[in-house]
């Protein structure tokens, strides 16, 4: 398979894309998610390398697929009975041409450093669309939340923090929340690194309580701007989201704000889903008893079909994307939307998809729906709205100002449209119109790389 596909390179382009991706499979092994995500990148680059030899000529492709500093540790902790556990913790700090690394700790079982460096790849990219001066970076652990007692997951946090908080800092590395962190777990990072460093830093860690440095909207903003972005696409082909059947998937975070703003514009939600199965409720999603479920009580959605009535049915094991949609929303993790899954959806008439979560459409797939003509969002453009909040999270923070949530939201709301704007606008200059995954890697990959140019060899 070629490095360029449907935008054929010159051979000398071809030859250099090919070398730089079998050294980073050499250097990198056992890192499938990892080599997904550069390759997508670097499908995106011929053109733009064509055009601009000095970036060839500067490796740029060497440089900003190699994360300036990966961290990687022992997290020991005691559970409730007393009993001992070491999980181990990561930060990859990816890249910091344009800001303080910025991206998420995610906690959860599947974490290891090819998880962690996927996402991290992602996020400089992502961060650099939305125009914010914040760089890339991710971290996390194998640490598994679900079951522990608050006071377990508080120790989890604080023994995570005493080793990472060295490379922290306000001006230097500023993690968040992605899956298996929120709220709870953000207040014990930040309490923990607030007694280690004697400082209270808020802009040390975006997320935060509304009381203690947090920006209004930002536990919304991922999915609040998964569906804006869906919305700008609706646009160019004269829709919009009223009245549309919306498929999402997860429970977390992202898919409860993807449900709360899709219903807030007209459409009408059916599913949402977990690791176990999915819920498919023909009256539409109820909101409250959604959040009830998962930000409350902390349960499954199997619970959620329970308590909600005979309006919904719970299919264990099911797929979402069985059931018929006009916009999907893969909001749950990466890799979560297949090509068979792809081609049903397909069939059943889907015209746009935004993905909420990272990665979570494979490549077969996501060329499934672009042959097929359906308006693909890729996370790095669609799920900006959750790291750009952060970004003004920062911003608060430095100034010591607090906004409202209507402040917020509407600069969310332009920054989205700006991201929708700079993707669809790139693929048409470089002969690629109506693909969002070229325009969002061409986009990033040209501001990272002038501002890597502009600072010399690093
Ligand atoms: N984890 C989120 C993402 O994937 C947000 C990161 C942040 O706010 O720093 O973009």
């Amino acid at each position: 398979m070629p490095l360029s596909p449907g935008t054929p390179a010159s051979p000398a382009t071809e030859a250099v894309l090919k070398e730089s991706y079998e050294r980073i499979l050499r250097r990198n092994p056992g890192e499938p998610e990892f080599h997904q995500a550069v390759r997508e990148v670097l499908e995106a680059l011929a053109p733009v390398l064509d055009r601009r030899p000095e970036l060839l000529d500067a490796k740029i492709v060497d440089r900003i697929t190699e994360p300036e500093r990966q961290i990687i540790f022992r997290v020991p902790w005691q559970d409730d009975k007393g009993e001992i556990h070491v999980n181990r913790g990561f930060r990859v700090e990816f890249n910091g041409v344009l800001g303080p690394y910025k991206g998420g700790l995610r906690f959860h079982p599947t974490v290891n450093l090819g998880i962690v460096k996927f996402l991290g790849f992602e996020q400089i990219f992502k961060n650099a669309l939305t125009g914010l001066n914040i760089g890339g970076g991710k971290g996390g652990s194998d640490f598994d939340p679900h079951g522990r007692s608050d006071a377990e997951v508080m120790r989890f946090c604080q023994s995570f923090m005493t080793e990472l908080h060295r490379h922290l800092g306000e001006h230097t590395d500023v993690p968040a929340g992605d899956i298996g962190v929120g709220g709870r777990e953000i207040g014990y990072l930040f309490g923990q690194y607030r007694r280690l460093a004697n400082r209270w830093e808020a802009g040390v860690l975006t997320g935060k309580g509304l009381a203690w440095g947090g920006s209004a909207g930002r536990t919304e903003a991922t999915g609040y701007g998964s569906v804006l972005f869906t919305a700008e696409m609706l646009k160019l082909r004269g829709e919009d989201l009223e009245g549309q059947q919306a498929v999402v998937s997860g429970s977390g975070n992202v898919a409860i704000y993807t449900v709360e703003k899709a219903q807030a514009l007209g459409a009408n939600v059916v599913t949402v889903s977990d690791s176990g199965g999915y819920v498919v409720d023909e009256k539409g999603i109820d909101l409250d008893l959604l959040k009830e479920v998962k930000e409350v009580r902390r349960l499954r959605v199997s619970d959620y079909a329970e308590r909600r009535g005979p309006s919904a049915r719970y299919v264990p094991g099911g797929s979402v994307w069985d059931v018929p949609a006009d916009i999907a929303f893969p909001s749950a993790t990466e890799n979560e939307l297949d090509a068979a899954a792809a081609a049903t959806l397909i069939r059943n008439g889907v015209k746009a998809v935004s993905e909420g979560a990272n990665m979570p459409t494979t490549p077969d797939a996501v060329h499934l729906f672009q042959e097929a003509g359906v308006s693909f969002g890729p996370g790095k453009a669609a799920n900006a709205g959750g790291v750009a909040t952060s970004g003004l999270e920062m911003a608060q923070n430095a100034g010591r100002a607090i906004w409202s949530f209507e402040q917020v939201e509407a600069e969310l709301t332009r920054i989205m449209k700006a991201v929708h704007d700079e993707c669809y606008e790139t693929a048409e200059r470089y002969g690629a119109p109506g693909d969002y995954v070229k325009g969002a890697n061409i986009a990033g990959f040209e501001r990272v790389s002038d501002a890597i140019l502009a600072q010399g060899l690093i």
